[in-house]
């Protein structure tokens, strides 16, 4: 079991300001951040990203999203790091998601969730690598 996951902040959560206050839940629930950026996902980038969705009527939409603007990227870690992170941000339609969660609270819709979590230790592994050099982690 690996004790790392990767996360996005969502550009809907970005262009809401919300990048601090979903950061303080994060580390309010006991992740530690080992890498970050703020960048921009090209369309080569996020279409290769939600490549698993590619056969999805909102594909096209997702990868417009994700390209809308500015994203934070960042590698956390915590004992149960993928389990733990995926129930810290709630089911991917917000209406679903428990109270409390991030996207709960921050989320405007099912395609705008305001974060992203990886769903598996290979993933989040795979995504790491995707976004960071070894020289950017700490
Ligand atoms: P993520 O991979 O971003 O953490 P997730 O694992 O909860 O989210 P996935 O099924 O992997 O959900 O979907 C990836 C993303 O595609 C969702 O987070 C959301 O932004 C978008 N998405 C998923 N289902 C829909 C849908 N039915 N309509 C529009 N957008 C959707
Ligand atoms: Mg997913």
């Amino acid at each position: 079991m690996s004790n790392i996951t990767f996360t996005m902040i969502k550009p809907d959560a970005v262009k809401n300001n919300n990048i601090g206050p979903i950061l303080a839940k994060i580390n309010d629930a006991g992740f530690t951040i080992r890498a970050m950026k703020y960048t921009e996902l090209s369309e080569a980038q996020a279409m290769a990203f939600y490549e698993v969705h590619k056969e999805r009527p909102f594909y096209g939409e997702l990868v417009e999203f994700m390209t809308s603007g500015p994203i934070v990227a960042a590698i956390l870690e915590k004992e149960n790091a993928v389990e733990d992170f995926r129930k810290l941000i709630g089911a991917t339609n917000p209406t679903e998601a428990a109270e409390g969660t991030i996207r709960k609270i921050f989320a405007e819709s099912i395609q705008n969730n305001a974060v992203h979590g990886s769903d598996s230790d290979e993933n989040a592994i795979i995504e790491a690598d995707f976004h960071f050099s070894k020289t950017e982690r700490f």
